[in-house]
């Protein structure tokens, strides 16, 4: 049995569309695929429609969390229908910062002398807009040759001249929110020092305590060190080592399947779903 629980479609900063993403699942001999995008379901009704026969999707979305500063992200798995839950309200709510802020690091950009607009930037996106898109509208603009260039402190890296930080949750209400809407939480890549943070143990055993169901041990940020030393660290706090792709289309060159989770991990991380977490925080 092959399962990829990681993957974004254009319903956040993925470039295909969500029956596109399965699609590609299916050609890439999986059984199971879940569908993370950020803060959103929005992706989930096409992609069933779209289903291959022999694929099952998991209702997932990876939930922008923040702690001292550092941005987090947490994969939440088997969430019931979330409309009118306290989760999707924080959605809402995280997605509509996200657009504020879009919005914002766009007129920063123009004042550094980058010739992008905020319609263009939307066009580029369908529904969430992240930094991906305004790196793809400043390519566009010749303002940089490469999306990965946006991501320095010369542009809009965290800090950086045209930064702007956006709504994000408190790790351990995101966990009762996740419980709350039926579903079980996964910290997600928690050693990729590449995105400037990994999150320290003591941290991963706190939200332990308060709830959370797994950690996210394979994942193409991760070195073969660092799997090891996450497997360890999820086996000594009884948390679910999972695994997924991260596909983001050709943003991150179609890599759908290529990091997969344990089949057995897969079961285990289905007992988890809707166990009461921690307090809210
Ligand atoms: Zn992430
Ligand atoms: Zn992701």
């Amino acid at each position: 049995m092959r399962i990829d629980l990681h993957t974004h479609s254009t319903a956040s900063d993925g470039t295909d569309p969500p029956a596109e993403v399965v699609r590609r699942a299916g050609q890439a001999g999986l059984d199971v695929l879940a569908l993370t995008d950020h803060d959103t379901l929005a992706g989930h009704p096409a992609a069933r429609q779209a289903l291959p026969p022999g694929l099952a999707l998991v209702t997932g979305m990876e939930l922008s969390c923040r702690l001292a500063g550092h941005s987090v992200h947490m994969l939440a798995y088997g969430l019931e229908a979330a409309g009118g839950s306290e989760l999707a309200a924080e959605c809402a709510a995280i997605v509509a910062s996200r657009r504020s802020r879009g919005r914002d690091m766009v007129d920063r950009l123009r004042e550094l002398g980058v010739d992008i607009t905020w319609p263009q930037v939307e066009a580029l996106a369908d529904g969430v807009v992240g930094r991906p898109h305004l790196a793809r509208a400043m390519v566009a603009a010749g303002a940089i040759s490469r999306p990965e260039q946006a991501f320095t402190p010369e542009w809009i890296g965290a800090g950086g001249r045209a930064y702007v930080s956006r709504y994000a949750l408190d790790p351990v209400r995101a966990l009762w929110l996740i419980a709350q809407a039926g579903g079980a939480a996964v910290l997600a890549h928690p050693g990729a020092v590449s995105r400037g943070w990994k999150i320290p143990d003591e941290t991963i055993s706190a939200l332990a305590a308060a709830g959370l169901a797994g950690l996210e041990v394979q994942h193409p940020d991760h070195d073969q060190a660092e799997r090891s030393r996450l497997g360890a660290l999820a086996a000594d706090l009884d948390l679910v080592p999972t695994g997924g792709s991260d596909d983001h289309g050709s943003l991150t060159g179609d890599r759908i399947g290529r990091e997969t989770c344990p089949p057995e991990s897969y079961e285990r991380l289905l007992a988890r779903y809707g166990r009461p977490a921690g307090q809210p925080g």
